[in-house]
C-alpha cells in the first residue's frame, strides 16, 4: 500500500492510505471529486500534478458538448 505521511507535531504523525483518500477539485466548478487512483495508474496521459478530473456533472456536460 502507498500512503501519505504527514507530521502534525512532534508527537503525532499520520499515515493516510492514498488508495482510498484521493480527491481533486473539479477545474470547472470547484466541487470535490473522489478519485480512484488505480484507475489512472498506467494511463500515459496521467500526471499527478497536471491532471485534474471534472466532477460527474461537468464531465457529463463536457461529453454532451463533444458529442453534439
Ligand atoms: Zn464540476
Amino acid at each position: 500500500m502507498f500512503y501519505v505521511k504527514e507530521t502534525i507535531n512532534e508527537a503525532v504523525e499520520v499515515k493516510i492510505d492514498i488508495a482510498d483518500n484521493v480527491f481533486c477539485q473539479c477545474p470547472k466548478c470547484g466541487t470535490e471529486v473522489e478519485i480512484e487512483l488505480s484507475d489512472f495508474i498506467g494511463d500515459k496521459e496521467f500526471d499527478l500534478y497536471g491532471s485534474s478530473v471534472c466532477c460527474e456533472k461537468c464531465s457529463r456536460k463536457f461529453f454532451r458538448e463533444v458529442s453534439k
